[in-house]
């Protein structure tokens, strides 16, 4: 108690207010490389919030990366929060898992045939995890999501599949699919190029909401194969659900013969070794990962029960392949990267760690009477311009961005890097020391300051 008195006073305690903004960082070899790029790919980039479209300036381009920083092309130094949007756990270049790539390189690139790398790396997943029983190696979060979806789709022999406003699943075409108006509505496609018919199958309900969902379930009775959700959505802001919300969820689809896909590939070993099914205690029927499970390399996964892994082929009905599935380049980053989750106390520290950090900066900013809530779990955080509880994509006001898109660029002046979109979560990793935290807090409250207190 005492210790935490203290610490609001030290936050606050004789520091003159710096309501100034910082003069901008150059740019000037990120800029050029990105006028060149532009030429290449559509927008500059090969994937689109990359762009730096709602924050201020060109995107920053990334020469290296060393435990917390990362440098950019014009030597810029960074803490960086991004962490490639999570899968880097232990940090940029992280040793064990550099080490082990190098190793595992030496005996060539791909086989497409079955090598020792894939069942090392099953079997520290499946010893551990008691939520899955057989996993299946894909090469990205998209491809784990839409194999998933086809496996629950074969296994019911039903269509229609339910997702929730908020949640982002990847760039599959059922998934390209937003709520119309309405309680419960088919819904519209967010991408041009996604079949209307294809929409159709999907049916868009808002989180936190079991009335929708018990509509949506008597609307389509016997219809729907599954429903996916993020159990910890970290696509659209961070929209904590209530345990007790995510129990009936389980609950509603077992009565309808419905499967429960859990999309982790965040939360999948980031709040956990076991995600959010550990950490909820909820037994999905499906999981499906990504990010941290290729130590930073292209690797996806989906998994379930034997019998219902069983449904894929060969032995099964359900169609899914890929020349690249299971990289031993790939299974070997994985297999370093989850080695070290699997050390005892790994999770503790680091969520001790991310807490003390987000603690800190909501305590600053109450003492000071902003309107800023950070939400976060296990080492993931999020920065919401309000003073209200958010729950559901609508709860967000648009107009609070415009205070993220100031402060990201009073951060990137100030030697911190978030994610490039006020949507857009932050990741602390183990390489983020106590000392690197302490600097970012300083130019996180100094970038407050101007936020909030400046007149521009
Ligand atoms: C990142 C993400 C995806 C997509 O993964 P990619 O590897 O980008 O294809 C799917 N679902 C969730 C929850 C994600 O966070």
């Amino acid at each position: 108690m005492f210790d935490s008195i203290k610490k609001i006073f030290s936050d606050d305690e004789g520091k003159p207010v710096s309501t100034t903004a910082k003069p901008d960082i150059s740019r000037e070899k990120s800029a050029e490389l990105y006028e060149k790029a532009k030429t290449y790919f559509p927008g500059g980039v090969n994937s689109p919030v990359r762009a730096f479209k709602s924050v201020y300036g060109t995107p920053l381009f990334i020469q290296k990366g060393d435990g917390c920083h990362v440098w950019d092309a014009d030597g810029n130094q960074f803490i960086d929060f991004c962490c490639s949007w999570g899968p880097l756990i232990l940090g940029h270049n992280n040793a064990k898992v550099r080490e082990k790539v190098v190793e595992t390189i030496q005996n060539g690139m791909s086989f497409g045939a079955p090598t020792a790398l894939e069942n090392e790396l099953a079997e520290l997943i499946l010893k551990n995890n008691k939520y899955i029983e057989k996993i299946r190696f894909v090469s990205s979060g998209t491809e784990a999501v839409m194999s998933a979806i086809r496996l629950a789709r074969g296994y019911t022999k039903r269509d229609k599949i339910l997702k929730f406003e908020g949640c982002y699943h990847g760039h599959s075409d059922s998934l390209l699919v937003k709520a119309g108006s309405g309680l419960v509505t088919f819904g519209e496609t967010s991408s041009a190029g996604v079949p209307k018919s294809f929409a159709d199958e999907t049916i868009v309900v808002s989180l936190n909401d079991k009335e929708a969902l018990q509509k949506a379930f008597k609307e389509f009775k016997d219809q729907i194969a599954a429903v996916i959700i993020e159990p910890i959505p970290a696509n659209n802001g961070l929209l904590l659900q209530h345990k007790e919300y995510l129990q009936f969820l389980r609950e509603i689809c077992t009565a309808n013969g419905t499967m429960l896909i859990f999309d982790e590939v965040i939360s999948g070993f980031r709040v956990g070794f076991e995600g959010a099914a550990g950490y909820y205690q909820i037994q999905p029927d499906i999981i499906t990962y990504g990010k941290i499970i290729g130590g930073g390399m292209p690797v996806g996964a989906y998994g379930a029960s034997a019998q219902i892994m069983d449904h894929i082929s060969p032995v099964g009905s359900v169609y899914q392949a890929g020349t690249l599935s299971g990289n031993p380049v790939a299974m070997g980053a994985g297999i370093a990267q989850i080695t070290e989750l699997l050390r005892m106390g790994f999770y503790r520290d680091l969520n001790n760690k991310a807490q003390e950090f987000a603690e800190a900066i909501q305590r600053f900013a109450t003492a000071r009477n902003y309107k800023l809530k950070v939400f976060s779990i296990g080492s993931i955080f999020w920065f919401a311009f309000t003073d209200k509880d958010i729950r559901t994509a609508e709860d967000i006001d648009p107009q609070s961005m415009e205070k993220f898109k100031k402060m990201h660029r009073e951060l990137l002046n100030r030697g911190v890097y978030f994610g490039p979109s006020g949507y857009e979560v932050g990741f602390i990793s183990s390489a983020h020391t106590k000392t690197d935290l302490e600097k970012a807090k300083r130019a996180i409250f100094d970038s407050l300051d101007v936020v909030f207190r400046s007149n521009n």
